[in-house]
């Protein structure tokens, strides 16, 4: 094993088991009843450097619901369908509220603020649905994580997904809003059906470490050599991650951790440093801002120890 990858073991290692001690732990999500389920100590981490080195602690093969990570892979398959038109839909800035507001909306006509943002998801999800069924439009989005990651046991937690479809009202207001401003194309029911079904994709660390890679290599596809999607959508896709991957958290984690980051409310965090490595981390209890609150924790001891604040140190 070369040092490097001798001192990224040691730190996986030494962090998971650091990690699984705190008692400080943030609080599960509970506003989808099925997410309060989930027990708040578990603690998972996998690390993939750009050789392929897979390093893995703790919880690392438990599925999680990946949640709003997901947004990062709608993103990607949405810019790939319809290239740069997204933006007329959606902006690229940060939102400094909270990822299921609603307020900035009436604002600006319909328009959400970003990608990540809730409402910002949602027309991305309707975007991928215009001119298919939802069930094609959801078969799309599985199948293409599914190949990002080389792995076809991923699955949706139907259960899950069940769960945000009968208490989303918060959603479903954003979703009827922007339909008034014709943001949204497809009837509502069908654009929140697809978007709950993906935020209910169920992945492990090691999985959701996987299904990123392409964003730490320039958009290729490292196992099969294929381009996913343009460098330069990467860098892009990146550079969103790090200024709305974590709602009003972002400046604190792009402060703390230094790395593109997206999280999601099933307590993962899926971080990238490009051209070095991509890392999952899961804990399920989340900070104010409904952030993984040792998920972030995990990564700024990583980063600091690695060196792999893309802003240096
Ligand atoms: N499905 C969740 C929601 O729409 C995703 C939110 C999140 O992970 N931050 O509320």
């Amino acid at each position: 094993m070369s040092e490097t990858a001798s001192r990224i073991e040691s730190a996986v290692t030494e962090i998971a088991e650091e990690m699984q001690a705190r008692a400080d732990r943030g609080k599960v999500a509970d506003y989808i009843p099925e997410l309060a389920l989930v027990d708040p100590a578990g603690f998972g981490i996998a690390v993939i450097d750009n050789q392929g080195g897979v390093f893995a602690a703790g919880d690392c093969d438990t599925p999680f619901s990946v949640q709003s990570i997901t947004k990062v892979f709608t993103l990607t398959l949405a810019l790939g369908m319809v290239g740069d038109r997204l933006w007329r839909r959606v902006g690229r800035e940060p939102s400094g509220s909270a990822f299921n507001s609603i307020v900035q909306l009436e604002h600006e006509h319909g328009i959400p603020r970003n990608p990540f943002i809730n409402a910002g998801a949602i027309a991305v999800t309707d975007l991928i649905l215009s001119g298919h069924e939802p069930r094609e439009a959801l078969g799309e989005i599985l199948r293409f994580v599914q190949f990002l990651a080389d792995d076809q046991t991923i699955k949706i937690d139907k259960a899950v997904a069940a769960s945000e479809q009968r208490t989303g009202f918060r959603n479903r207001a954003l979703a009827n809003y922007m339909k008034s401003f014709g943001v949204i194309e497809n009837p509502v029911d069908y654009t929140l059906g697809v978007y709950f079904h993906h935020c209910a994709i169920a992945m492990s660390c090691r999985q959701l470490a996987m299904a990123g890679r392409f964003l730490a290599h320039s958009g290729r596809h490292p196992t099969t050599g294929r381009s996913v999607i343009h460098m330069e959508r990467a860098r892009r896709i990146n550079a969103l991650m790090l200024t709305c991957g974590h709602y009003d958290g972002s400046g604190d984690f792009a402060y703390r951790v230094g790395l593109p980051g997206k999280s999601g409310v099933g307590g993962g965090i899926l971080a990238i440093a490009p051209g070095k490595a991509t890392i999952a981390v899961w804990s399920p209890g989340l900070d104010a801002a409904g952030n993984s609150h040792l998920g972030r924790i995990a990564l700024e001891l990583l980063t600091k120890r690695l060196g792999w604040s893309i802003f240096g140190g």
